[in-house]
């Protein structure tokens, strides 16, 4: 906010200061009523309900270079947990030397008070993760696959084809046991070694994850360089492989376009799809968002 010009200043008497400035002197009015469902869907053209997918405490913290103390963690995701939020991703079991600062990921899950309604999913690179996982108490994952080659290689050193098959040896077991399998696909709208990602990549690579049994897709621009038009290409594209109530954004904000790009994908929810979302399984309903906007 910028200050108040003064020739404006002057014009205001005290008493208009005094209704203006609520806090100096009057009580604030009662809020508005709440809108009956769908009403805000209708005045606004957003939909009523959105699900945001808090990731902050992985892949925010992950990207700190000091090591964030294990009880510093539980206390966050504690906190996070009784803002209303529908699903926290807390950590993740790749292995510590990829990432130390993911390393306490047992001691996470088992500190954290887990309060009913929230999904505190994790991330698995593997088996050896989804097991390590599930026996650290975990009841959702998440596999983290990309639409560049070049990217897979270098941050979970394996191929695109190499990490679906790692990925469905997770989702069949995760099958057999009941566990919700969220999947991920990296560089949806740019890659920091590539460049361009075109977006029948993004496509193809979504629908392999959704196919194995993946029940939302989660699409991120992980370098942040999408823009709104590229941001639609890449949704159009998607949309005809996978139903739009599976799909979710992750959009990181290096460049100041998240909130746009979030924008242009909520934009694309359909009127009827708008009215009716649900809670627990919303349309294009996950948000991640992270306390961290540089490369995950
Ligand atoms: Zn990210």
């Amino acid at each position: 906010m910028g200050t108040v010009p003064s020739a404006l200043k002057h014009c205001l008497s005290y008493q208009h200061l005094l209704k203006e400035q609520l806090w100096i002197g009057e009580q604030a009015p009662p809020p508005p009523a709440a809108p009956h469902p769908g009403q805000e869907s209708q005045a606004s053209g957003l939909p009523a309900y959105i699900k945001i997918v808090e990731v902050g405490p992985r892949d925010g913290l992950q990207n700190e270079k000091v090591i964030v103390p294990t009880d510093i963690k539980i206390e966050l995701i504690n906190r996070l947990s009784k803002t209303g939020l529908p699903a926290i991703e807390v950590t993740s079991f790749v292995s510590s030397k990829w990432v130390p600062q993911m390393a306490d990921h047992k001691e996470v899950m088992r500190g954290i008070e887990r309060h009913p309604g929230v999904q505190y999913p994790v991330l698995t690179p593997n088996l050896h993760g989804f097991h390590a996982a599930i026996a650290a108490g975990a009841t959702e994952v998440s596999v983290f696959g990309a639409a560049s080659e070049t990217f897979s290689k270098m941050n979970i050193n394996c191929s695109i084809e190499e990490s679906i098959e790692k990925f469905e040896d997770v989702a069949k077991s995760a099958r057999n046991m009941n566990i919700p399998v969220r999947g991920y696909v990296s560089c949806a709208l740019g890659c920091p070694y590539e460049g361009n990602i075109i977006p029948a990549k993004v496509a193809e690579v979504s629908k392999r994850l959704y196919s194995m049994g993946c029940y939302e897709i989660s699409l991120g621009d992980t370098i942040g360089v999408g823009t709104p038009g590229s941001m639609k290409r890449m949704l159009e594209a998607v949309m005809k492989e996978i139903p739009l109530c599976a799909l979710a954004v992750h959009c990181h904000d290096t460049y100041g376009q998240a909130l746009a790009n979030i924008l242009t994908a909520i934009q694309h929810i359909p009127e009827h799809e708008k009215k009716y979302a649900k809670r627990q399984r919303g349309v294009l309903d996950g948000i991640d968002t992270s306390m961290n906007e540089t490369i995950a």
